[in-house]
């Protein structure tokens, strides 16, 4: 399989991020994409290919133009400010109710503002290189896409940041730009085809599900933790199903903490079985692996094989798949579990090493 790879992603290295009140160090970090980039290397059935630009277009086929300018001018933006700060992250964020029943508010002008008019949250820091990678990520997803388009079965690019909690006019949750819906909305436009996402990140995608919301043609499925309990919180409840021309579109599976393989599983069976009834033959995979039991933010209970048996079943859908990587933050398994899934893609066989990190103890 070819695997799409940037270096860049590691000019995005934010050390901390601020979680429930505290200031604790990032989850996001480069190790997880140089976790994967050598499990994929040293497996040996991979090959690497490098991105290539596709401009700004595919971008603001899907965003909101004002997002990618300001996340191209944000860091000078705040560093012209001189206060030294080592990121830019919210102190105040622009709440609905603020302008409830006034109509939207205009963008501000301080950096102060327009960091809270864009992003929704105290998790996704921009850094010096954010934009680049951020810019690297989504060549990454449409190079994948291009690599399917263009005869490949399936193949897999290595995004970093991850994407599926952008939406069209807000970033937030680890990600800068959808790399998901950038790709998905590229292989619409390409080939009029309905092409369908299928998210088994632990997090619900809002960003996806919102950007698609009123639409048919890109139906989406997520497999996720309840939002009762979990980020992003205020989406993906079971009876989220989309709107408009896009009712009954959106199919989300909140599931419980300690949810099983065999729990898992059966949910996987049902989204492949929704989403066959309503796309074509390109499926977008949002690629998470924070539902490992060993993962620091998430709460399910799987173990490394079932990557490769989801892997299995989601090729065995008969689709051409455009998988991209979203979330997992346990980097000493991040790799392997990989590697594991994109194995159950190819029809390889399931190859534990001498180390394996399921059990109550990890690693
Ligand atoms: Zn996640």
């Amino acid at each position: 399989m070819r695997v799409v790879y940037s270096p860049s992603h590691l000019l995005h290295d934010p050390v901390f991020e601020v979680s429930g009140g505290r200031r604790i160090p990032a989850y996001e970090v480069t190790g997880r994409g140089e976790s994967i980039r050598r499990a994929l290397e040293a497996d040996g059935g991979f090959a690497f290919v490098d991105p290539t630009g596709h401009g700004e277009d595919p971008i603001t086929a899907v965003h909101d133009p004002g997002l990618l300018r300001y996340l191209a001018g944000a860091w000078s933006e705040w560093r012209q400010r001189g206060t030294g700060a080592e990121v830019i992250m919210p102190d105040t964020v622009l709440h609905p109710a603020l302008r409830e029943g006034m109509g939207p508010a205009p963008e501000p002008g301080s950096p102060c503002g327009r960091i809270g008019y864009w992003c929704y949250d105290t998790a996704t820091p921009i850094v010096p290189g954010t934009y680049r990678a951020a810019r690297d990520a989504v060549d990454v997803a449409l190079t994948t896409a291009e690599l399917v388009l263009g005869g490949e079965t399936a193949a897999y690019g290595l995004c970093r940041p991850p994407g599926h909690h952008a939406a069209r006019a807000m970033f937030g949750g680890y990600c800068y730009f959808n790399n998901a819906a950038i790709a998905a909305e590229w292989l619409v436009r390409r080939t009029g085809q309905r092409v369908g996402i299928l998210d088994v990140d632990y997090h619900h995608g809002n960003g996806s599900q919102q950007i698609f919301w009123k639409r048919q043609d890109v139906p989406y499925a997520s497999i996720h933790a309840d939002p009762n309990r979990t980020y992003p919180y205020y989406a993906g409840h079971a009876d989220e199903a989309g709107a408009g021309a896009g009712a009954g579109a959106t199919f989300n599976q909140p599931l419980a903490a300690g949810t099983t393989d065999e729990d898992y599983l059966a949910a996987v069976d049902r989204a492949i079985d929704w989403l066959a009834a309503r796309s074509d033959d390109l499926l977008v995979v949002s690629l998470g692996i924070d539902t490992y039991g060993q993962d620091p933010i998430g709460d399910f209970a799987l173990t490394t094989p079932v990557y490769h048996e989801v892997g299995r079943r989601v090729a065995a859908s008969g689709r051409r798949l455009v998988i991209l990587q979203e979330g997992g933050y346990f980097v000493p398994a991040l790799g392997e579990n990989v590697r594991q899934w994109l194995r159950g893609i190819e029809g390889r066989p399931l190859d534990l090493g001498p180390r394996s990190w399921d059990g109550p103890t990890g690693g």
